[in-house]
């Protein structure tokens, strides 16, 4: 009998075990993608389908300043938003406004209560239409961010080309996007200049910029690696863009080229035109034959963008012979740094859109960008987080972008002061600019945690150090 009641009270405590360890942490629930409804805006109320996809129809559309959003957003938002917007442009933002209707239909995709509550806390909202409030009040700054934080200007070999990593170089053919992230790392170039940065700007005609690129590469047979970026792959017009990948696919040493465009994400319909979805093939093509990786990569932050057609864009892309879409996210507070968001906008991109969740970067240190910054700790517990849902494969790392070394997984560095929120990292090549630095090898090069994330110990530190 007791033996009996014994073996009954251990099952008990055996299936009770088995219900609480059968929650996970995150729970894997297929989700459709879904297009949000643009005439939930009383401004897009009478926008039909076929405006909807044509390409021009959405650039001639983008918001770009606080009035053309009240047009979209009809009283939908209070007064408060706006004072907030344009505090933030006049003493803040390091990026101009400017938002595809597709991007900005990916906020507040359903509301229930205060619209302007559920708009403040949109992931989407938080990164391309940054307010006064989000900013961190006591440290916007970090004392060590710079413009060009990666110092990208510093190892041009031409202008536009950063030659940083010994194979693979990264060419920067115009200084415009069709949107504008307010977490932009290249800040310093891209877009127009706003009231509190003045942006410096490529002086090359765009012809001679990518003649000089060309004829580098030509010289170059060690560089096999070419991520063509801007900016925006996107706005360079279409013959042109073509022209030069061709010209790129003529240099027998260059073995894989990446185009960089977040419009795959922020304005899809440019990647569905005829002209460049045809173009694209033959690019493809002649890829194809030479045996180039021909690849986009794109920067998706949030599930939320992902939609149907984000997908189709990239399915289309896929379909006429490029051979992997891949994301390059960027880290956020208030934006995706949770395992669940992670996870979800993962799932999102691998599971339904063929888009390889591949990086994620933490957000550099340019300037005020403290509020969506998190410390290294974070971002290896998010990584340790993630681990384990996806295929290995589509497993994304996270990365630490650290100035004058590159990128490093954020488990990858040597040192660490918690105390005072300064990592240390060190690496094996030398960049462009130092092939006569006996110390490059050797030297530990700082990355610096947000002031807010310290003990109160570290935070002092940094404010007797400012005071200094
Ligand atoms: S799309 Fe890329 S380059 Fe353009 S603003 Fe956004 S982050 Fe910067």
């Amino acid at each position: 009998m007791t033996a009996l009641h014994d073996v009954a009270t251990a099952a008990t405590t055996v299936s009770e075990a088995v219900d609480e360890t059968a929650r996970q942490p995150y729970e894997y629930v297929r989700r459709e993608l879904v297009e949000p409804d643009w005439r939930r805006f009383p401004g897009w109320r009478d926008v039909t389908e076929a405006q909807w996809r044509d390409a021009q129809w959405q650039r001639v559309h983008c918001v770009k300043n606080a009035k053309q959003l009240r047009a979209v957003m009809g009283d939908l938002l209070d007064e408060s938003f706006y004072d907030d917007l344009l505090d933030d442009q006049r003493r803040l933002a390091t990026m101009s406004m400017l938002l595809p209707p597709q991007m900005l239909n990916t906020m507040v995709p359903s509301a229930e209560g205060s619209f302007t509550s559920a708009f403040l806390a949109d992931p989407i909202r938080r990164y391309m239409l940054p307010v006064a409030s989000d900013r961190d009040p006591d440290w916007p700054n970090h004392p060590h961010s710079s413009r060009d934080s990666l110092h990208e200007a510093e190892m041009w070999v031409v202008e536009g080309l950063t030659h940083r990593y010994p194979t693979k170089v990264l060419a920067e053919l115009l200084s415009t996007c069709p949107q504008y992230c307010g977490h932009c790392t290249r800040m310093d170039l891209v877009g127009n200049s706003t009231e509190q940065v003045d942006k410096h700007k490529l002086t090359l005609k765009p012809v001679d910029r990518q003649d000089r690129m060309i004829d580098y590469l030509r010289r170059t047979p060690g560089v096999r690696d070419v991520v063509v970026s801007g900016g925006d792959v996107a706005n360079v017009p279409w013959h042109q863009l073509e022209a030069f990948l061709m010209r790129l696919l003529d240099i027998d040493t260059v073995r894989d080229i990446r185009l960089a465009t977040k419009a795959l994400a922020g304005l899809p319909q440019h990647w569905l035109q005829p002209k460049v979805v045809e173009g694209l093939e033959r690019v493809a093509r002649t890829a194809g034959r030479r045996g180039v990786n021909l690849a986009i990569h794109t920067h998706v932050n949030h599930a939320q963008s992902v939609t149907p057609l984000v997908a189709e864009a990239a399915r289309t892309a896929l379909e006429v012979g490029v051979r992997d879409v891949r994301n390059q996210g960027v880290l956020m507070r208030g934006v995706n740094a949770t395992p669940d968001d992670l996870l979800d906008l993962c799932f999102a991109l691998q599971g339904e859109a063929n888009i390889l969740p591949y990086y994620f970067y933490m957000c550099d240190m340019i300037p005020n960008a403290e509020h969506w910054r998190v410390a290294v700790w974070e971002a290896q517990q998010l990584q340790h987080g993630i681990m384990g849902y996806l295929p290995g494969y589509a497993t994304p790392r996270i990365i630490c972008d650290v100035p004058y070394v590159g990128k490093r997984w954020v488990h990858q560095l040597a040192d660490y002061d918690r105390e005072r929120g300064v990592s240390y990292w060190t690496k094996n090549y030398r960049t462009g600019i130092e092939h006569d630095d006996p110390d490059a090898l050797s030297r530990r090069y700082p990355y610096y945690d947000p002031i807010a994330t310290l003990p109160e110990a570290g935070q002092k530190w940094w404010r007797d150090y400012e005071a200094e």
